[in-house]
This record gives structure tokens, C-alpha cells and sequence, in this order.
């Protein structure tokens, strides 16, 4: 059994649908699939536009965003022969759901999260009707009846246990019954039935988790390129495809930025060993990469780079020598839930550094200047400061362990490109280096690492 999962790209249109149903049915004439789809592209991002405007009662941009998506799906389900049914009354639903927001004037995590699990519930439907008219049967289903996640909306975690059980009871009936189950990326629901979502791009997550609970052979990822890339694309033209991963290369680069796939695709895929193949649609004949236990230390590097960051620090001469203040520094920023994505301490110990989301910052530096209220007042600690707009470059791979050359080269690129380095650290694991730069050097940033591992590539000003 394999689960396949279409990014927004590849369920772009009718036209783009009928090719992934082409894929699909290929697939499923020799083994038994599970189809996870998202959104067609740019629904989500419609959707969370139309929740802002029902929140502030801008009622007719909320409207044209209505008839948009009304005409994008009727559009494509006509084109492709859909009943009409099931996405009109999903669209009524939307209407009635924003509707409220709107008489409220306000709204929450939660009301957002149902309003932007729409797209996906919409476009199970487009698909599953495309396979059935290309051969096999075909069910849709919305995750919500399989993914039990947290209530952390916007950002929930499956709780693994319990969405195993509802997944075998749910799907095992429609598989046996020779069908193939379309599922809605992206979207989960609370042990009390209220809809979550997993993030933005969790589709990719929704394909793993769901093969954890199948324990499928493998998953494959189909996107709208040849598969993981040594930097982005959009920045480097010239990156190249990457055939093999370990499951650690692909955790830590997604996790630094590489939007090829959501930063937590990779974890219950590790935990079976379910290999994680990233294929195109608009290329389907290539190998793509492949993600899997394999430990054999690859010579690639990947670049990869995060934006809308913030770089907080504590500083000041009385920390040196105390200890426990670091301890202090991240029990404070645990306690209020946010995530810390970089950590740096100068071995003068005279300040500690911490990159968080750029929204988290001011609550950052309010806990810390909380935290050392005493340590402030005695001028132990100089200041908590957050510099906004910085970014982190990782470079990423299994290959740099023990291998001395490849920090030695990463800094010698920026200082070539005259790039400024604001904070650096290491990853213990030897497998990742990661640099904190200003935003707008990120380009060039990565172009020089790039141009430099890569030597064919000439570093591309901007
Ligand atoms: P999908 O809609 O299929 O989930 P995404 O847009 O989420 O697709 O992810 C694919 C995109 O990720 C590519 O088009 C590419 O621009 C971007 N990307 C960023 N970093 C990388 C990388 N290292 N390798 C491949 N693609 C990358
Ligand atoms: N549709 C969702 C998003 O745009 C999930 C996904 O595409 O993976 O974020
Ligand atoms: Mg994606």
C-alpha cells in the first residue's frame, strides 16, 4: 500500500487534475493507494483573506473572494464532469460560516482553522471524480474523521494512537471494497470533533501520518518539482536535483526552510522507516529524491533559508561565570510556547542569542525582561534586544560529519559576497550549520554558499 499525496500545483486545475487521476489510476492498477490531495493552488491563501475580511466586515472584498472560489471550483468540476452537489454545498457552508464571523465582527484560531479547511474539502471532490472517470473507484474523505490532533489550531499535532484506530476503521472498508480513499491534506479534527489544520503546506505531513497509521510501503510526495533540491530553485536556477536523503538531512532541511516539504513531514515516516519519495507531476518519469534510513553519508549540500524571523539577546557582563542563566532564558520562552528555531551562546558568555518567528519576538523579549527583572534592575543584564527582519541560511548535510572543509567554505562564500554574519552555530549532530543574516542578504546568501559547493554555478546578483 502506498500514499500518494498532490501538491496545490498539481490539482491547479482541470487539466492538471486529470493528469494526477492519470498517475493515480497507473499506481493503483498494481497496489492498493490512499490519495491525499490539498487545496487547488492559492485556495488557502483565498481563504485566509476571506476570514480577515469577514473579521473586519469588509463585506464586499469578502464577497468577491466568495464568487472566486465559486467560480475556480464550479469551473473545474464542469470541465471535468463532477457532480456539482457536494461543492455547492461546501460553498454554502463557507458563505454561512464567514457570514457569522462577520456578524461577529471578530474571530478565533478555531473559526479560522474551519474556514481554511474548506479548500481541501472542496477539491477532494474535483479529484475523486477524475480517477472514477479515469477507471478505478474512487471515495472522498475528510481527514477530520481520521487525524486526531491536538487543539493547538493553526499548528496541531496528530496524537498518533487514536488516529490509527479511526484510520483502519474508516479506510480499511473503503480499500477493501476495491476503492481508492481521496483524503483532504492539511486538516485534523480534536478529540471533540472541532477542525484543526497542521500548518501551512501540512498536506505533506497529512500524507506521513496517515502512512504511520497504515504503515505503508512508502509515501510519495508529488509536487511541482523534480524532487529536493541543493537550494531552493526560485533563488538558485541552477540547484540541483538530490536522488537520496537520510531521514535526518530531510527533518533538518525542512525544518530550515526547504518548503519542498513541511517541517514535520519526515517524523512519523522515521519512526517506521517508510521511505519518502518526492516526485513532479509536470515531469513524472523522473526519479526524484528518496528519503529513507539509508545512513550512507552523501558529498550534497542543501541551502536552505528562513524568513520573518527575529534574533533576540540577552547580554550583559554579569552573566559570565553564572551559571543557570541560559536554563533561565529558555525555561521562561518555554513556558510561553515559542518556538526557538536557533541558539547561540558567544564563548565569552557574554550574551545569548535565540532566533524565534518574528511574531513571537515582542512576547520573547517581554517573558525574558520579565524573567531577569532582578538581573535588569542590578544591571547584571544590560538588555534583552530583538532585531527584527533576519534571517537564517542553513547548510545541510549527513556528508560535512567529521569532515572539517565545509564550515571553512560556507564562511569563506559570505565573506567573499561581503555578506554580514550576525550569529552562527553548529548543530551538535554535525549535520547542519546555521547562520543568521539580515533579510535582505538572503538571496546572496545563498547564491554564494551555493556558487561555492557547487562551483559550476556563478553566484547570481541580485
Ligand atoms: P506543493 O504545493 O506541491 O506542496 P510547495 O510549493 O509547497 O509545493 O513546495 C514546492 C516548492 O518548494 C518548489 O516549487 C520550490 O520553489 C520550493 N523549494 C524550496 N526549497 C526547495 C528545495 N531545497 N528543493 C526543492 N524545492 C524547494
Ligand atoms: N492547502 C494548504 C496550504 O496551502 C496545505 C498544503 O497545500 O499543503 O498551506
Ligand atoms: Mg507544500
Amino acid at each position: 500500500m502506498i500514499v500518494m499525496k498532490f501538491g496545490g500545483t498539481s490539482v491547479g486545475s482541470a487539466q492538471r487534475i486529470r493528469e494526477v487521476a492519470r498517475i493515480v489510476t497507473d499506481t493503483a492498477r498494481d497496489q492498493e493507494v490512499v490519495v491525499v490531495t490539498s487545496a487547488m493552488s492559492k485556495v488557502t491563501d483565498l481563504l485566509v483573506a476571506a476570514a480577515a475580511h469577514a473579521a473586519s466586515r469588509s463585506t464586499s472584498e469578502m464577497s468577491q473572494v466568495l464568487s472566486e472560489l465559486r467560480a475556480m471550483h464550479t469551473q473545474a468540476a464542469e470541465d471535468l464532469g463532477a457532480p456539482l452537489e457536494p461543492i455547492n454545498e461546501r460553498l454554502d457552508q463557507l458563505e454561512h460560516i464567514l457570514a457569522s464571523v462577520s456578524a461577529l465582527g471578530e474571530t478565533t484560531p478555531r473559526a479560522i482553522d474551519l474556514i481554511i479547511s474548506h479548500g481541501e474539502r472542496l477539491s477532494i471532490h474535483l479529484l475523486s471524480a477524475a480517477i472514477a472517470a479515469a477507471g478505478p473507484l474512487a471515495e472522498p474523505v475528510e481527514a477530520n474523521e481520521l487525524i486526531v490532533t491536538t487543539a493547538h489550531y493553526g499548528d496541531a499535532r496528530p496524537l498518533l494512537n487514536e488516529t490509527r484506530q479511526r484510520t483502519l476503521r474508516r479506510l480499511g472498508p473503503v480499500m477493501q471494497s476495491g476503492a481508492v480513499p481521496v483524503v483532504t491534506g492539511f486538516i485534523g479534527a480534536t478529540p471533540e470533533g472541532f477542525i484543526t489544520t497542521l500548518g501551512r503546506g501540512g498536506s505533506d505531513y497529512t500524507a506521513t501520518i496517515l502512512g504511520h497509521a497504515l504503515d505503508a510501503e512508502a509515501v510519495w510526495i508529488w509536487t511541482d518539482v523534480d524532487g529536493v533540491m541543493t537550494a531552493d530553485p526560485r533563488i538558485v536556477p541552477d540547484a540541483r536535483t538530490i536522488d537520496a536523503l537520510t531521514f535526518t538531512e530531510a527533518a533538518e532541511l525542512s525544518y530550515f526552510g526547504a518548503k519542498v516539504l513541511h517541517p514535520l513531514t519526515i517524523v512519523p515516516a522515521a519512526l517506521k522507516g517508510i521511505p519518502v519519495f518526492i516526485k513532479n507531476t509536470f515531469n513524472p518519469t523522473a526519479t526524484g529524491t528518496k528519503v529513507s534510513a539509508d545512513d550512507r553519508p552523501q558529498v550534497m549540500q542543501t541551502i536552505s533559508s528562513m524568513k520573518n524571523l527575529a534574533l533576540i539577546t540577552v547580554q550583559g557582563r554579569g552573566m559570565i561565570g553564572v551559571p543557570g542563566v541560559a536554563a533561565k532564558v529558555f525555561t521562561a520562552i518555554a513556558a510561553e510556547r515559542i518556538n526557538v528555531l536557533f541558539i547561540s551562546q558567544a564563548s565569552s558568555e557574554y550574551n545569548i542569542s535565540l532566533v524565534v518567528h518574528r511574531a513571537d519576538a515582542a512576547s520573547a523579549v517581554r517573558v525574558l525582561r520579565r524573567a531577569f527583572a532582578t538581573e535588569l534592575a542590578d544591571q547584571d543584564i544590560e538588555d534583552v534586544v530583538s532585531e527584527d527582519g533576519v534571517a537564517i541560511v542553513a547548510v545541510v548535510g549527513e556528508g560535512m560529519r567529521g569532515r572539517p572543509g565545509v564550515a571553512g567554505t560556507t564562511f569563506a562564500a559570505l565573506g567573499d559576497a561581503e555578506v554580514n554574519i550576525l550569529a552562527i552555530a553548529q548543530g551538535s549532530s554535525e549535520r547542519n550549520i546555521s547562520l543568521v543574516v539580515d533579510e535582505s542578504d538572503v538571496a546572496l546568501a545563498v547564491q554564494a554558499i551555493h556558487a561555492q559547493f557547487y562551483p559550476a554555478n556563478k553566484v547570481n546578483q541580485t
